[in-house]
């Protein structure tokens, strides 16, 4: 090794190779239900595809069928703030506002650039962040960015986050506090309580609310909005954070908001600014599903249902299992126990990845499953009588 930079690359990564935490990427050839891997097709677990949208063939011709070579453009060839403003951002926009019964909605390039963007944007050296521990790598990455003091609240643990807005509103009553969470946690497949924290935010002066429903929208939701329309809460949540890229087999993000932090964000927000727009033809893509959201009720009961049945096997194994949705998560304990997991599960025709540190926190190491409602009822069987009859070695 001939540069220090290189030598400290070379011995974290031995080190992550010890502990049995170093990441590669995956060679799988990956279909949306299946992935083949090693000459071997097995049930896809480990995919965000919610209600089965990005294996729905009929879907995507009838989307075909609305493109013209005139309408088909793959480019948007410049930042939203210069040419590539296309009027699919527009409908997509307009839609989401009515839709949210919102004020006013934005749509950025991923669910990462809007957490990365929109927190350092609105939250200055006068502002306070009170975020749930177990937020995604992308909101803490855009409250690091950001210049507000933060600080963190057990998980789901609202006591701990009234004591902690309580102390801050007593030392500095005029500055504005942000609740920062997830609705539906990504890792423990847990929901965060929005009525709860709906009632918080009102008992304290100048609290707003942030909430980001990545793995909610499309999949909870009478309506496929998330689950601040389960939970009757939309109108309360100052920042409601969706994202494409998960059950609607798209990409992108949004905010429903109020106008006024549009147009903040629209001068102020660097990953929206600084960034070459979405193609148009993946806009048209994200509003033809964006309108068809209602329609698919039936899907999202399937996914509940599959969701139980895993988490009930996952039960019957003596492993606590926090979940109440379509993930559903195995805390198996040491990553070296997680991989040899997920190798058996694999032998049994089953895809489904480990999630270990310093993703999850240290000794959690887990599998993860990502359910789907195009999946059939004896594959989700199939998957059940597996993690109820493993038999780890040794
Ligand atoms: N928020 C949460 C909660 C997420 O889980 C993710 C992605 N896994 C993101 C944001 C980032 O979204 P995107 O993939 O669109 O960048």
């Amino acid at each position: 090794m001939d540069n220090p930079l290189f030598e400290r690359m070379n011995s974290e990564l031995t080190r992550l190779r010890e502990t049995g935490n170093l990441r590669s990427l995956p060679v799988a050839m990956c279909g949306h239900r299946h992935v083949v891997c090693g000459g071997r097709e097995m049930l896809n677990l480990s995919s965000n595809d919610y209600l089965g949208i990005a294996s729905d063939m009929a879907l995507r011709e009838e989307f075909f069928g609305t493109l013209t070579a005139e309408n088909f453009i793959p480019t948007s060839s410049s930042s939203r703030l210069l040419t590539g403003n296309s009027e699919e951002y527009s409908v997509l926009e307009a839609n989401l506002k009515r839709l949210y019964k919102s004020e006013a909605a934005l749509v950025f390039g991923s669910g990462y650039h809007a957490n990365t963007g929109i927190l350092p944007a609105i939250a200055g050296r006068d502002t306070e962040i009170f975020a749930d521990k177990l937020v995604h790598a992308s909101l803490i990455d855009g409250i690091k960015l950001s210049e507000a003091r933060h600080s963190r609240f057990r998980h789901n643990d609202l006591a701990d986050l009234r004591r902690q807005l309580s102390e801050a509103s007593d030392k500095n009553p005029e500055t504005a506090k942000i609740i920062v969470t997830e609705s539906l946690f990504s890792m423990d497949g847990d929901t965060a309580d929005l009525q709860a924290l709906v009632s918080i935010k009102h008992e304290f002066p100048n609290v707003l609310l942030y909430v980001d429903e990545a793995h909610a929208v499309g999949a909870r939701g009478p309506s496929g909005l998330g689950l601040a329309e389960e939970t009757g809460t939309m109108g309360d949540i100052d920042f409601l954070v969706g994202t494409f890229g998960k059950a609607l087999a798209s990409t992108g993000a949004f905010v429903v908001t109020r106008d006024l932090v549009r147009d903040w964000l629209v001068n102020k927000m660097r990953t929206l600014i600084f960034t070459t727009a979405l193609p148009p033809v993946n806009l048209r893509w994200t509003n033809f599903i964006v309108e068809k959201l209602p329609e698919f009720s039936d899907r999202r009961v399937r996914l509940l249902e599959y969701g139980r049945t895993i988490s009930d096997a996952v039960r019957k194994t003596g492993s606590a299992c926090p979940s109440s949705s379509h993930i559903v998560p195995w805390i198996i304990g040491t990553s070296a126990d997680a991989l040899d997991c997920a190798q058996r599960l694999r032998c049994a025709g089953h895809y489904a990845l480990p999630v270990r540190p310093p993703t999850v926190p240290e000794g959690t190491a887990r599998i993860r499953f990502s359910l789907s409602a195009s999946m059939l009822p004896e594959e989700i069987a199939g998957l059940a009588a597996s993690i109820e009859n493993d038999e780890p070695e040794g």
